[in-house]
């Protein structure tokens, strides 16, 4: 089986050959399924648990604040 992604950004699966990774400053790879992903969490820094065609939208983060 192919190893498949899943986008650092909507969470939805990245099948192999498509989606474009990138690599952070820290070393932490990040995929990416679309350029809108890639730029709303790169250049928009927008919050997925915010924008509703995201896996994340509407699940806030357990345990912290
Ligand atoms: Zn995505």
């Amino acid at each position: 089986m192919p190893r498949t992604y899943k986008c650092a950004f909507c969470g939805g699966e990245i099948k192999p050959g498509t989606g474009m990774l990138y690599v952070r400053n820290d070393g932490v790879l990040l995929w990416f399924c679309s350029r809108k992903c890639r730029r709303s969490s790169l250049e928009l820094k927008r919050d997925p648990r915010k924008i509703r065609w995201t896996e994340y939208y509407g699940k806030e983060e357990k345990g912290k604040g």
